[in-house]
């Protein structure tokens, strides 16, 4: 289907607007693309320009200030930047381990799993919370996890990864499932202007008809790496969460590793058909191990992708000359 990039459409006969006028307030293919994503989440989705510009929108229509917010540690780095950027507004927040009960605050911010140490939130345990429960699953996605039926109040999804899964479109999502809260949500989404694009927005709808298939063969891969990864002299740690493509594993020294892959992309982001790896280090220092490297596994041949891995990890400073 041809992408509809207009901005108006012409009010009706009577001078009234249609279902769309003006493309902040909503356009074609955000809307049929938020459809899908609805029907696949089972709530009301809402597309926007970024993962970061979902998570932004969220706190800025649903927090208050003075307002604490229990944010799983490990998660993306870049939420508890936000984070810490929105203490001039009265919001703070707190660490905790995710995979135990969150302590008393207004908002639980879970990531299932969390980027990168790949920890599982504790549903049972948010389920007697009586916070707000936002789950970001960026990596479950909806194959994965139904993380409004756990007991989610939002689900914040980056779809710049699996959910568009080529590494070519910035967009963010959320999922709710009570009308107050997305009627919020859809105003500050306006009024904001952090709204997606129409070509990201139809870049989700595409790879929203390959998700399961993708999902699965990037689960597939994952898996038999950790299994190889485990039993490699090179390897101190592995991590990974039994599903989908993410996964960190420890090396003395991640920057020769990450360097001197050749097939596997030395580069950030996640969730693409083509691997991407990097040391998560130079984004978080000391917040996470030294060594971690963060894979994100694509749809390579999986053969191929370990003997990447191998040759890189038999690489010293020396022979990089670095
Ligand atoms: N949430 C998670 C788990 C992520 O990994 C990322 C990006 O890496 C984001 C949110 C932010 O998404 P975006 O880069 O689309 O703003």
């Amino acid at each position: 289907m041809p992408v509809d990039r207009s901005t108006i459409w012409p009010y009706d006969e009577r001078g009234e607007p249609r279902a769309f006028y003006y493309a902040r307030t909503a356009h074609p293919a955000g809307a049929a693309a938020e459809e899908e994503l609805g029907r696949r989440e089972g709530g009301d989705a809402l597309l926007y320009a970024s993962g970061m510009g979902a998570a932004t929108n969220v706190l800025l229509a649903l927090a208050r200030p003075g307002w604490k917010v229990a944010l799983a540690e490990g998660c993306y780095y870049g939420t508890s930047k936000l984070l810490g950027l929105l203490a001039d507004w009265g919001i703070s927040y707190v660490e905790y381990d995710q995979t135990g009960p969150p302590p008393p605050a207004e908002i639980v911010w879970v990531e299932a799993p969390a980027n990168p140490v790949l920890t599982v939130p504790d549903w049972a345990a948010l389920r007697g919370h009586p916070g707000l429960v936002v789950c970001d699953a960026t990596i479950a996605t909806p194959v994965y996890l139904q993380a409004l039926d756990e007991g989610a109040d939002v689900v914040v999804h980056s779809a710049t990864k699996f959910l568009t899964g080529s590494h070519d479109a910035l967009l963010g999502a959320t999922v709710t499932r009570d009308p107050e809260k997305s009627a919020r949500l859809r105003e500050f989404r306006t009024n904001a202007g952090i709204v997606a694009a129409p070509d990201a927005a139809a870049a989700l709808l595409r790879g929203l008809e390959t998700l399961d298939e993708r999902m699965a063969r990037h689960t597939e891969s994952a898996a038999e790496l950790v299994r190889r990864l485990e039993e490699h002299p090179a390897v101190s740690k592995v991590r990974y969460p039994g599903f989908s493509g993410v996964i960190s594993f420890d090396v003395d020294d991640a920057r020769v590793v990450e360097t001197s892959t050749k097939l596997i992309l030395n580069a950030t982001s996640l969730g693409g058909a083509r691997s991407t790896m990097e040391s998560r280090s130079r984004w978080e220092g000391d917040r996470i191990p030294g060594g971690l490297l963060r894979l994100s596994v694509g749809l390579e041949d999986v053969d191929e992708l370990w003997a990447d891995l191998t040759q890189a990890m038999g690489r010293t400073a020396h022979d990089l000359n670095i």
